[in-house]
């Protein structure tokens, strides 16, 4: 089969792969049809999240048709079509049956300390191979794999392998609730699926933060009001407009490979375009922006990703203005049943958020063109005939 290989920094390649086999009785064999490029896996190739072995088939979301089913897999038949979850669990030990699936003590190979455990990762997190391929082999299937309800499309089923789970989960991290202004930093794909949550979650106001037009012209097509880094400084912006308060909740959908704003105090003349295949300069920008724009007692949900060994959070400040802070991987497994029926009923359609449809073929320039941030490039989508 084809596959997208991680080789080494900067460098992966589509390649012929072996295909996938029943290795356990919880095992699943699936048939990819669509797949779809994360700005995780940027962080994979451009090294800021490192520790990935050669060889290791890259990708986390995908939905697919089930092939082969291991013995120990009771719910499903040849044929079903599922929605695969990001992050592995087990089912069966005490931190999935508590939710927290991203915590499993089963799932990783390299043991119950050693992390979440999810497909296409580095090293530590198994490591498993991912899913950007024509087939994939996935574990703890009967956990693993939801069901896609009728009427709910390859587009819209993709969506909750991984990003709309992970918008949904910043909300509830942020506790936000009905009222609540809200700021999500990062109006990507997750970013603009977590405006989409916290709106659906309760919030009041809604604002988004980020440096690219394009993507937050996006965010205004659902009401979100938009401030662009670039223009104006975005704290004094959220002070503004809460009459000097802060936001309630505050959603860091970002992580470390955010960039310094191209004009203001911190500008270092480095248009984003030039950032291919490299780190952000400004990795703990986000959480700086979140911690100084909320208010008081107000709540801040990371969701943005931060590698193992990163140091640097703005401690005082947050202590001082008696924040709450959480942040975690998403408990994919926890919220895709639901999110898959908010879909089903019309209630939700997070499939507006892929700007791009490519074949496999075409991936490792899709990545390039992804990884520039060119403009309308926001989510990624690969179709598997
Ligand atoms: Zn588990």
């Amino acid at each position: 089969m084809k596959a997208v290989v991680w080789h080494d920094v900067g460098k992966i390649a589509l390649d012929q792969m072996p295909d996938p086999r029943i290795q356990h009785p919880e095992d699943a064999i699936i048939r990819i049809t669509a797949s779809a490029i994360c700005g995780t896996d940027l962080h994979f190739v451009r090294g800021t999240v490192p520790h990935m072995r050669p060889g290791t088939i890259l990708g986390h979301e995908a939905v697919g048709l089930v092939m082969e089913l291991g013995p120990g897999v009771r719910n499903f038949n040849p044929g079903d079509r599922v929605v695969v979850c990001s992050t592995i669990g087990c089912g069966r030990c005490s931190y999935c049956r508590e939710g927290y699936y991203a915590q499993c003590d089963v799932a990783n190979p390299k043991g119950s300390a050693a992390g979440t455990c999810f497909f296409g990762g580095p090293e530590e997190t198994g490591p498993v191979d991912g899913l950007q391929a024509e087939y994939a082999r996935i574990p703890y299937a009967h956990t693993v794999m939801v069901p896609v309800p009728p009427g709910v499309t390859d587009e819209q089923a993709l969506m909750v392998s991984d990003i709309f789970p992970t918008g949904w989960f910043g909300g509830r991290l942020a506790q936000v609730g009905n009222g609540d202004v809200v700021v999500v930093l990062g109006a990507g794909p997750v970013g603009q699926l977590s405006a989409l949550s916290a709106r659906m979650q309760g919030a009041g106001r809604v604002m988004i933060v980020d440096g690219n037009a394009d993507r937050l012209q996006t965010a205004r097509l659902q009401n979100a009001e938009t401030i662009d880094f670039n223009s104006e400084d975005p704290v004094a912006a959220v002070l503004e407009c809460t009459g000097g308060i802060g936001a309630d909740r505050v959603i860091d959908a970002v992580g470390v490979d955010a960039e310094r704003p191209s004009r203001g105090p911190a500008a270092t003349g480095a248009p984003h375009e030039e950032h291919l295949w490299s780190p952000g300069d400004a990795p703990d920008q986000a959480l700086d922006w979140a911690v100084d724009m909320v208010a008081k007692a107000g709540t801040v949900g990371v969701i943005g990703v931060y590698p193992m060994d990163h140091h640097g959070f703005p401690l005082g400040k947050a202590m001082n203005r008696n924040l709450t802070v959480q942040m975690g991987n998403c408990n994919h497994r926890k919220y895709a049943p639901g999110l898959l029926s908010k879909i089903a009923a019309g209630h939700a359609d997070p499939g507006q958020v892929v700007t791009q449809e490519e074949g496999l073929t075409s991936v490792i320039e899709a990545y390039q063109l992804f990884d520039r941030r060119s403009p309308g490039w926001t989510k990624v989508a690969i179709e598997l005939p």
